[in-house]
């Protein structure tokens, strides 16, 4: 039988779950297949930088897949309902009797996948799915009392002791297939509506980019990454995101890798390399919000995942929330963090925490617009994990700590931007003030104030903060007087 592999945010050829199955399964040959499809992007705030990423590996991807004698089929479904008419017009021309496909695990992703199933079964073909997203399947672990976790640490450990004890098959990219006559489709330079205003040269494509990057992460900034994470100007993470996204690279090599560094250990021990450690909690987090996605599918419906904390009034303030967005807040930090984001489809972790809570507990707009404006922009996004982070931010989400942990802005800078190097890189405007008052121009004497050319800050920090816990507490009050 001759197989069809859909492509979809796992655009390699090594450790990829269904090309494995698939090609065992196929005795005549195996075709690839990815779906065009924009109107699904735009729904989802797709943002154009990512979508150029997405057609840049694609075309990185159908090379390699070429070698291994594969035509990679490009279609267009302007919407997700038209998926299923359109894959299966391409299983009919180059003849597959079955398609097979890694899960995504979004309410919508799965209601179309299950349509994909049920349409290509009613025309009598073979579909399967596999789990490849993350190192454990979303549904792998269970709490005691038979649940999904909601806090993040004793997931974590839950989840070590079932990598120790179920071992991690990492599959290398298959062999040679029997060469097919079917000719492979040109993949787009580009799709109209989804033009990059980002440098490609910031996200070099293919999976050789994403395995450099991985190997000179662990060879040159592992060890210190402990150390170094919260610092935004050091450069001291891994820049992987956008990979691990798209499933340029698998979480189980990056897993691989990272063990390796540790002396094979998942955790740490005698003569642990702390940097290693840290990373793979990181790595843990991705998988912790995917699977709260699916324990939870609320929160892909834009709904909190404290369901109470939905009643919350947020502030309609387009003023707010437009300077936010092009980073003209009067706070340095947050304002050289959008900028970074506006300019290169990436943040660093540490100032997305300070964005979002400044968005959401300063500004007291609505989390869900943050979010979406992130998805619309980053080069990484990913519902699980852009959803998750910015509800912990917004202290609507799986934050085990109470609702009073409130980001002061400029306490954050002075922390993770000591010497305000990020800050000038960023807002070239404050490049010129000296000392601590980087993190704080309002501080500087009247004159010298005047003569710099950025906003003073659009809020009061200490109100902003009576403000928030006064919302945060009539919730509690209410829910105690029922
Ligand atoms: C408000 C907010 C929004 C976010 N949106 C996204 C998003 O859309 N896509 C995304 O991949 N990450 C998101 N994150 C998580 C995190 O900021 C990024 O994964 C990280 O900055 C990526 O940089 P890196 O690859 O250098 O990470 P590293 O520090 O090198 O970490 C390695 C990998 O671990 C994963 N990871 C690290 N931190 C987290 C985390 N806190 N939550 C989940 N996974 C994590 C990522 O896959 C990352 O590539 C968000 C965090 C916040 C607070």
């Amino acid at each position: 039988m001759r197989t069809l592999v859909w492509f979809r945010r796992d655009l390699r050829t090594d450790d990829n779950t269904a090309l494995s199955h698939a090609c065992a399964a196929s005795d005549d040959g195996l075709v690839a297949v990815f779906v065009a499809s924009p109107g699904e992007w735009s729904a989802h705030d797709d943002a154009p930088v990512k979508v150029d990423f997405w057609l840049r590996n694609l075309r990185v991807l159908g090379e390699a897949l070429a070698r291994l004698n594969i035509p990679l089929k490009i279609v267009t479904a302007p919407t997700p309902r038209g998926v299923a008419p359109a894959l299966l017009g391409v299983a009919r021309e180059c003849g597959c009797g079955a398609l097979f496909f890694n899960h995504e695990y979004e309410v919508n992703e799965a209601a179309r996948d299950d349509a994909v199933r049920r349409h290509f079964e009613k025309h009598g073909l073979i579909v399967r799915g596999y789990h490849d997203r993350a190192v454990l399947a979303p549904d792998a672990l269970r709490t005691g009392a038979g649940g999904c976790y909601t806090v993040f640490s004793p997931y974590r450990r839950s989840w070590v002791k079932a990598v120790l004890e179920r071992g991690v098959e990492v599959r290398p990219a298959p062999g040679r297939q029997r060469k097919l006559d079917v000719r492979p489709d040109p993949v787009p330079e580009r799709v109209e509506g989804f033009e990059s205003p980002v440098d490609p040269a910031l996200w070099p494509a293919g999976e050789g980019a994403a395995r450099a990057r991985l190997e000179l992460f662990c060879r040159q900034r592992i060890q210190g990454y402990k150390a170094d994470r919260d610092t935004p100007a050091l450069d001291a993470t891994s820049r992987l995101s956008p990979y691990l996204a798209a499933g340029v690279i698998s979480p189980r090599r990056c897993l691989e890798a990272a063990r390796a560094c540790n002396g094979g250990r998942l955790d740490d021990g005698a003569g642990s390399n702390p940097g290693a450690v840290q990373w793979i909690s990181e790595l843990v987090w991705r998988e912790f919000y995917q699977q709260v996605l699916v324990g939870f599918p609320r929160v892909c419906m834009h709904r909190a995942f404290r369901p109470a904390t939905d009643r919350i009034r947020w502030a309609e303030d387009e003023d707010g929330f437009g300077r936010w967005c092009e980073g003209r807040t009067g706070v340095p930090i947050v304002d050289a963090a959008m900028r970074q984001l506006r300019a290169t489809g990436w943040m660093h972790n540490r100032l997305r925490m300070v964005a979002a809570s400044y968005l959401t507990k300063d500004l007291f707009i609505d989390w869900r617009r943050g979010e979406r404006f992130f998805m619309q922009h980053l080069v990484d996004g990913d519902l699980g994990s852009n959803n998750g982070g910015w509800q912990w931010s917004a202290s609507t989400g799986t934050d085990a700590a109470p609702y009073f942990r409130i980001f002061n802005p400029v306490s954050q800078s002075r922390r993770c931007d000591p010497e305000g190097l990020f800050i000038r890189r960023w807002v070239p405007e404050l490049s010129a003030v000296e000392g601590d008052a980087i993190h704080d121009p309002s501080e500087l004497p009247g004159l010298l104030r005047a003569t710099l050319e950025y906003p003073a800050p659009i809020v009061d920090h200490g109100a902003a903060r009576e403000r928030v816990l006064a919302a945060f507490k009539a919730l509690d009050d209410r829910a105690a007087a029922r």
